[in-house]
């Protein structure tokens, strides 16, 4: 067990980093940030935050002499970046990180732990994008392997006709077959150094253009139908790569069962939820995880829950929220520039307790 007075390291700036500070504040921990220049939202809420370039070594080697433990709260952290952390300061493998920014390795990693994916294919050239669209058909996605986040890197193929107007973007892609489906879900589980997985209930997320927008409990009979399956398959991933601490996977629920879209290695915007509607949120499950604490609770406190971010210019009128009935819960992230698309910050609504 890490001892209160111990350094956390958080490789990312953004509002993840900012929310898993504070809980680690709370567990009397100190926090050190580590990224690149940018609006490093998480700063604010750390003792000392470096800001330097993934690649710069003397940075990287005086964080680390900082730290007792380094998580990160970005997937897309080199993994270069994090082998440059002495290994006993990382108590979850960077193989998560491997796995997780390819979008062709995560579907490959999950398949062969029995998940289902949609059907997809590699794209490396304009003839490999042809052969995809005539082998999987339309509607389909053809979407960057990697760095893409938030529905960036994505461009939908509507029909046959419209596959000609799709060019090779120059970096590998993957295509995927669109999937019909009834209700987007996560499976949101944490696993502490001991192996022991607690998952908390499954929200039905909700997306704009890409990105969500909302995630609501209860979910459905459908999400709540498949869940158990989906658990089992993020239970065996989280096994695989020797996982510590909060990870995600997310699904489509389907007719024929849920299927896999892709994993995060890390806490995920539709668990903001569990801050006041969980017995112990997943920001501050991961930090007790990593510190090697006893794991709390998951369970879902009030019968319904609803998450809804707030997205550009919309967070400049936000405190209005506060004036509304219900007592929603109003977190800002702290961003300078309210840009069109920008996650600024999220309200969570609850309704009756759970008996
Ligand atoms: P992703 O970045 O893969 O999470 O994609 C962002 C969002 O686009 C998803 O949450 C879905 O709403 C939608 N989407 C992505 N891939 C597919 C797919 N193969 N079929 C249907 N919708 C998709």
């Amino acid at each position: 067990m890490l001892p209160p007075g111990s350094t956390i390291g958080i490789l990312g700036g953004g509002q993840l980093g900012r929310m898993m500070a504070v809980a680690a504040l709370q567990l009397g921990y100190r926090v050190v940030g580590y990224a690149p220049a940018g609006d490093n939202v998480a700063a604010e809420a750390c003792s000392d935050f470096i800001t330097a370039d993934w690649d710069d070594a003397a940075a990287l080697e005086a964080f680390a002499a900082a730290c007792d433990v380094v998580t990160w709260e970005f997937e897309n952290v080199p993994v270069s970046t994090v082998a440059a952390i002495p290994e006993a300061l990382l108590p979850c493998p960077p193989r998560a990180l491997e796995v997780a920014q390819d979008r062709l390795n995560e579907k490959a990693f999950a398949a062969d732990l029995g998940g289902t994916p949609a059907p997809y294919a590699k794209v490396e050239s304009a003839a490999d994008l042809a052969a995809a669209i005539a082998a999987i058909g339309t509607p389909g996605i053809l979407k960057t392997a990697r760095d893409g986040y938030d529905g960036k890197g994505q461009w939908r193929v509507r029909s046959a006709i419209e596959a000609g107007a799709v060019a090779y973007p120059g970096v590998t892609c993957i295509y995927e077959g669109f999937v019909t489906y009834e209700t987007e879900f996560s499976v949101i589980l944490v696993r502490g150094r001991d192996g022991a997985v607690k998952f908390w209930d499954s929200t039905a997320n909700m997306h704009e253009g890409g990105m969500l927008s909302r995630s609501v409990l209860p979910a459905g009979a459908l999400v709540e139908a498949q869940v158990g399956e989906a658990r089992q398959l993020a239970a065996k991933v989280a096994e695989g790569l020797g996982y510590v601490g909060v990870l995600t996977l997310e699904f489509f629920a389907t007719r024929d069962g849920p299927v896999f879209n892709e994993m995060a290695p890390r806490v995920h915007n539709s668990g903001h939820w569990t801050i006041e509607g969980a017995a112990t949120s997943q920001f501050e499950n991961h930090i007790r995880a990593i510190a090697g604490l006893p794991l709390g609770g998951t369970k879902t406190r009030f019968e319904a829950i609803e998450m809804r971010n707030i997205v550009g210019e919309d967070a400049l009128k936000a405190h209005a929220i506060l004036a509304e009935p219900g007592e929603p819960h109003l977190h800002l992230y702290g961003k300078a520039e309210a840009r069109e698309g920008r996650k600024m910050g999220h309200v969570t609504r609850v309704g009756h307790a759970v008996r």
